[in-house]
């Protein structure tokens, strides 16, 4: 935190532009007041509320950019920010101004028409195809006339966009900083990969194999133990002889096959336990109403397909979390989203919400589950950043992140 301190004299009568991860579930159907809960509670709003507060001691006039969902370059209207912004104004006691149209006069035009009250939110960045080209004429129109920039949005730091790496480009450096959910993100993630309180272990899971694996190559040379769950599982039960390769076996998973080999080779030379379920929860077919079956043991039997792991693999995976002094989670070890299929993933949750060592809980499915079920009081870290987390991991350093100048100096010293 020492670093905002740095940041906030800087600060002082500018116009801040800061690019914040509002990226939240969105319920369509639900009502303005039960929206308006969910989205306030959601920790990708949680987080970023310390930096706005304490960017508006120093000045008023703030420009939030920040996107929702993927409307791929067009307008989407269930995708606005428009619901984002009235629980922001909630929060800060201030009103938001949602700016639908600024591609026609730079954006901060309008912050010299607001009063000290009022703060600016543009529209969904990504309903124009330049935030993803990462456009260089579309970045200078969004910062002309600001002065400062603050990344306070992590889960969008793996991603070389307009508003991540172009806009930081164009104002430089000297002017470029990180926002205090940033630096927490990456002082617990980089905290996992330098010293971790030992045991370590590793539970991951989700559908993202081949996303996975670089992430998981190099947490292993931290880690005691190593749980595998959900589709994540199949390749090194595959490279295992424990499932079956089917004759329509694809390229890709052919090659998650040989990379599961190498993980199971690499672990094995580290002393790593790298532990498989025991048992499985399958269906015949991929679908919420599918008929739940339990095998007897590791092995998938043909014409079924593993949708959770079993009650043995449960509590086998439970005692390893038990025993851990650290523990990182991302992605759930089944089908979380089907009643019949969550059973595993929840179990999950709850025995890394008993460890009382520092736990680490990242992706959208994860979190999500820890939310929905009361558990997030009892995670140490509750990453904001799924793909982001998973690419920090692997390569110890973002896009984004090489853009900011104090971020640089904190992580220096980390
Ligand atoms: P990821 O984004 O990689 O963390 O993947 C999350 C997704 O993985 C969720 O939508 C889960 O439904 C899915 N998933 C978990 N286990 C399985 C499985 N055994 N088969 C298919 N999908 C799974």
């Amino acid at each position: 935190m020492e670093h905002l301190g740095d940041l906030e004299s800087k600060l002082a009568g500018k116009n801040v532009l800061v690019r914040l991860d509002v990226n939240v579930p969105i319920d369509a159907d639900a009502s303005e007041d039960v929206l308006s809960e969910s989205i306030k509670a959601h920790p990708r709003i949680q987080n970023i509320v310390p930096t706005l507060e304490a960017i508006l001691e120093h000045t008023h006039k703030v420009m939030i950019a920040a996107h929702l969902g993927r409307p791929c370059g067009k307008v989407v209207e269930g995708l606005s920010l428009r619901p984002v912004g009235a629980v922001l104004a909630e929060l800060l006691d201030r009103e938001v101004v949602l700016l639908d149209h600024y591609l026609d006069e730079p954006p901060a035009l309008f912050l010299k028409t607001l009063s000290q009250r009022q703060i600016l939110l543009l529209e969904n960045l990504r309903f124009f195809p330049g935030e993803k080209t990462a456009d260089r004429a579309f970045a200078s129109h969004l910062c002309s006339g600001m002065d400062v920039y603050i990344n306070d949005a992590f889960g969008v730091c793996h991603r070389v966009h307009a508003s991540t790496v172009t806009i930081p480009q164009w104002l430089g450096k000297e002017n470029s900083f990180a926002g205090a959910a940033l630096v927490e993100e990456v002082r617990v993630l980089d905290g996992l990969l330098r010293a971790p309180a030992s045991p370590l272990c590793v539970l991951m899971g989700g559908a993202k194999v081949s996303d996975k694996m670089g992430a998981l190559l190099s947490v292993i040379d931290k880690a005691r133990w190593v749980l595998l769950g959900g589709a994540m599982a199949y390749p090194f039960l595959q490279a295992q002889g424990y499932m079956k390769l089917p004759e329509s076996t694809s390229a890709k998973e052919l090659k998650d096959v040989e990379l599961a080999r190498m993980v199971l080779a690499h672990a094995k030379e580290r002393h790593v336990e790298l532990v498989l379920p025991q048992d499985h929860v399958v269906a015949r077919e991929f679908s919420a109403t599918a008929t739940p079956c339990i095998t007897q043991d590791s092995c998938i039997p043909e014409g079924m397909m593993g949708m959770d792991i079993g009650p043995q693999s449960c509590d086998l995976y439970a005692s390893y979390i038990s025993r851990a002094k650290t523990v990182l989670w991302n992605g759930p070890v089944g089908v979380c989203e089907w009643p019949s299929f969550a059973a595993g993933s929840l179990a999950m949750a709850q025995a890394i919400a008993q460890n009382s060592g520092i736990t680490v809980v990242g992706g959208g499915d994860s979190l999500a589950l820890v939310l929905k079920h009361g558990l997030a009081s009892q995670i140490t870290h509750l990453s904001c950043g799924g793909g982001a987390m998973l690419d920090y991991l692997e390569h110890r350093d973002l896009p984004a992140l090489k853009e900011l100048s104090p971020f640089r100096s904190f992580y220096g010293e980390l």
